[in-house]
């Protein structure tokens, strides 16, 4: 027997958003709220919640305009990376016969490129190619269950040799890859949404607002007032609030394990799963944070610095400190923050605290 829980689908959830001035006001907008700074629109998509705070100042006419465009937005991308939906560009790139599939969409060889990227920098940490595998554990599907050992074995093997080959080919309008190769962008596809929105806000003129695309956050500027915009951490323990960091200009994504799992004979198998053993990354982490400049960029070091576990992702944060800091939380409630953040990342859990540094 196991227990089914798909928590994200239902709430926002890995990061909850703190504006100090909270008292909502109901505006006549469907799903919009409004307060003294920001106006707050909700909807669902990319299998999550979604939440857009735009400044109050707009008008509810513009408000209406920047809220649909917006959602649009998220919805063509996701259209264009589900794996589940036949109509999906990304659907018809992993089912396609052949080995070259051409006229393949713009955006999505972005994504693709993007997310290969990550896999070379992260050492394959970060994998787009791991969907035979993960599919089979049904994160994607709902149809939970833990994958035969040789199923597993015999899929990490094929992807090895696809890596070692360098048998993937994103062109300029083409992916080659062998056919039994499938891609899974969701360790990327919010944070590369994210992005978009911030760029389309940014050709609006609007230089202050949070963008919450399922706990993948981007503060642009800052509130009306001039001061940073808290940002609250999710606890992975209990999902209250971890913290607090004072941003402005930035992106902050979380990878968790309680973000989607299934229990089976008193095991959590969660959905981040450790591209060198075809099983739930399993190192004494529960939750990775990542605050860098682009959402896409934190949104795959999330999910990869997850998978190496504290002492390889501490290592790579050496290595790259320029781009990125984190907050790493283990099973055993301690939180390791990187040195950058030490000014701005607030917490008052009585957890035990440690610095990372150089
Ligand atoms: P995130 O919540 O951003 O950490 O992304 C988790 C999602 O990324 C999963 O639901 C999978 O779709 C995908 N994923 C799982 N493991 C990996 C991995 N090692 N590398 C890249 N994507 C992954
Ligand atoms: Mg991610």
């Amino acid at each position: 027997m196991y227990k089914k829980l798909r928590k994200s689908s239902f709430r926002i959830m890995s990061i909850a958003i703190i504006v100090a001035t909270m008292a909502f006001i109901m505006l006549g907008l469907t799903g919009c709220n409004r307060n003294s700074d920001f106006i707050t629109k909700q909807f669902f998509a990319m299998d999550t919640w979604m939440e857009i705070h735009l400044p109050a100042e707009y008008s509810e006419d513009e408000l209406e305009t920047y809220f649909k465009d917006i959602e649009a937005l998220v919805r063509n991308l996701e259209g264009l990376c589900s794996v589940t939906s036949p109509a999906s560009d990304l659907y018809k790139l992993n089912n396609s016969e052949e080995e070259t599939t051409t006229a393949v969409n713009e955006e999505l060889l972005k994504i693709l490129s993007e997310a290969e990227t990550l896999e070379d920098l992260t050492n394959g940490a970060f994998c787009d190619k791991l969907y035979i595998i993960s599919k089979e554990w049904g994160f994607t599907t709902g149809d939970y269950k833990v994958p035969d050992s040789k199923f597993i074995e015999e899929g990490l093997k094929k992807i090895a040799e696809v890596v070692e080959n360098n048998n993937v080919v994103i062109g300029e309008d083409y992916v080659t890859r062998p056919v039994e190769i499938s891609f899974d962008l969701g360790g990327i596809a919010k944070g590369y949404a994210t992005d978009l929105v911030v760029e389309y806000l940014k050709e609006q003129g609007i230089d202050s607002a949070i963008i919450n695309l399922g706990g993948n956050v981007h503060v642009l500027g800052e509130k009306a007032d001039g001061s940073a915009i808290n940002v609250g951490i999710t606890d992975p323990f209990d999902e209250s609030v971890l913290g607090t960091i004072a941003l402005s200009g930035k992106a902050v994504v979380t990878s968790g394990n309680y973000e989607r799992y299934f229990e089976l004979d008193g095991k959590r198998y969660h959905h981040i799963i450790d591209s060198k053993t075809g099983y739930p990354a399993d190192n004494g982490l529960v939750s990775v944070t990542i605050i860098a400049e682009d959402a896409s960029y934190a949104d795959g070091l999330s999910t990869a610095l997850f998978v190496m576990g504290l002492d390889e992702a501490s290592e790579f944060w050496r290595q790259n400190s320029e781009s990125f800091d984190a907050i790493f939380v283990s099973e055993n409630k301690e939180i390791y923050y990187t040195s950058g953040i030490a000014d701005i990342f607030e917490c008052n859990k009585e957890y035990t605290k440690n610095m990372v540094t150089h």
